[in-house]
């Protein structure tokens, strides 16, 4: 069982204060706090261990190489891929499914093909999409949510003819908190022949990931949620999918020779690393997912799955909330709206003079917004660090809300 009070200790922020109160924060979808391991690695990789990776021969770009590589085997152990050279590092899941959109899906789509969605997707594993249906002409077939925002993997199964190239589809949805049963859907479209894109930004923060148990073929991660730093993460590609992809970005690193006439590339996975990279991003990263390893994944999901549990309760008894997707087994998120004309922002405000910092808007999943019939939720969303009377303190600043709005 997690030790929560342990774990507050370690990330300094949480000390603060926000508008005179204590700070309570529930925007963890959006990015995570750091604990102090990881700002004592980031500091150290610029205080002490700085170079260039790769290209250099002395002894700080040795060591920095060593760092920054070694994270590879880190990212690979942490989502359990059976190796490291299927590790592409990225800034990001945006860069990550972008990677893919480019780097494998564009030279493989023509007019017709279709790609396969749920509802729920976040715009980064929307967006890369729509490029490919303006420029090739290929089409997005979209699956819903039932009514509670779970996600029925036949459907998606469903949904796929024999047009289909890929599927791209959330492990967790970060608006509602719902689990997708990605398992069931790679081991139904590899019968078919399908490739599975699995965007990870949310899952791999609050559950145990195993990339070679789901079997897909795609999973892409983002630092910043995982407790580390922005502008760093990775993307989990199976080898047969490599090994079919172009670079998507060309320059340094990715390469083996240049001429004037030619180009030949370096072996993936750094074929697809152009440029100097995320250094101490990246370093920063493998400090963070060492942390939660030693923390146990399956520790954190269990602290959460408690706080889900106190939430929800609390939150159902306040019958002028709307809490959008109830799917069994959810992650501790909660996108709500209150009755009466409140603006998702409006309701922001006040719970930020209270401390309480939640996310409003549209959480970058317009469609989904648009399919729930709401312009705008706050969200809640909890963390490894977070305590059930954050929740109360959540509840009582909502309650003012209602006081003040109803
Ligand atoms: N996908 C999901 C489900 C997310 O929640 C997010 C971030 O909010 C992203 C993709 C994009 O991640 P990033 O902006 O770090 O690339």
């Amino acid at each position: 069982m997690l030790d929560v009070d342990a774990v507050r200790a370690q990330f300094p922020i949480l000390s603060r204060e926000v508008n005179g109160k204590p700070l309570t924060y529930l925007d963890n979808g959006a990015s995570a706090q750091k604990p102090q391991v990881v700002l004592d690695t980031i500091q150290r990789a610029y205080g002490e261990d700085y170079a260039n990776v790769h290209r250099g021969l002395h002894t700080l770009s040795t060591i920095s190489t060593e760092n920054y590589e070694k994270v590879r085997g880190t990212v690979a152990r942490f989502l359990g891929a059976p190796s490291e050279e299927h590790i592409v590092f990225t800034s990001g899941t945006t860069e990550g499914i972008n990677l893919v959109s480019y780097g494998w899906a564009a030279s493989r789509m023509q007019a017709g093909d279709e790609i396969v969605l749920s509802i729920m997707e976040h715009h980064a594993n929307i967006v890369p999409w729509h490029f490919l249906r303006e420029r090739l002409g290929v089409k997005l077939v979209w699956v819903d949510t039932a009514p509670d925002g779970s996600l029925d993997p036949q459907a998606v199964l469903d949904a796929m003819t024999e047009r289909t190239k890929l599927v791209a589809i959330t492990h967790l949805s970060n608006v509602l908190g719902t689990i997708v049963d990605v398992r069931s859907i790679c081991d139904g479209a590899r019968e078919r022949g399908v490739p599975v894109l699995v965007d990870g930004s949310q899952g791999a923060v609050h559950l145990p990931v195993n990339v070679a148990e789901i079997g897909c073929d795609f999973y892409a991660i983002t630092g910043h949620k995982l407790y580390g730093p922005s502008a760093s993460g990775a993307i989990y590609i199976r080898p047969e999918r490599m090994a079919e992809m172009v670079p998507f970005m060309g320059g340094g690193d990715m390469i083996r020779e240049v001429t004037r006439d030619t180009v030949s590339y370096n072996d993936p996975p750094m074929k697809f690393e152009a440029g100097t990279p995320g250094i101490v991003q990246t370093i920063g990263l493998g400090a963070a997912l060492e942390w939660m390893m030693d923390l146990g994944v399956e520790n954190i999901a269990a602290h959460e799955a408690r706080l889900r549990d106190y939430a929800q309760d609390r939150l159902t008894g306040l019958n002028w909330l709307n809490v959008q997707g109830n799917a069994p087994g959810k992650a501790a998120i909660f996108s709500f709206t209150l009755d009466g004309a409140a603006h998702a922002h409006d309701i922001s405000t006040v719970l930020d003079k209270k401390g309480v910092a939640v996310r409003a808007g549209h959480h970058c999943a317009e469609p989904l917004m648009r399919h729930l019939g709401v312009s705008a939720t706050c969200r809640a969303s909890f963390a490894a660090y977070n305590t059930e009377a954050e929740v109360d303190t959540l509840v009582d600043a909502l309650e003012l809300c209602h006081d003040l709005f109803a």
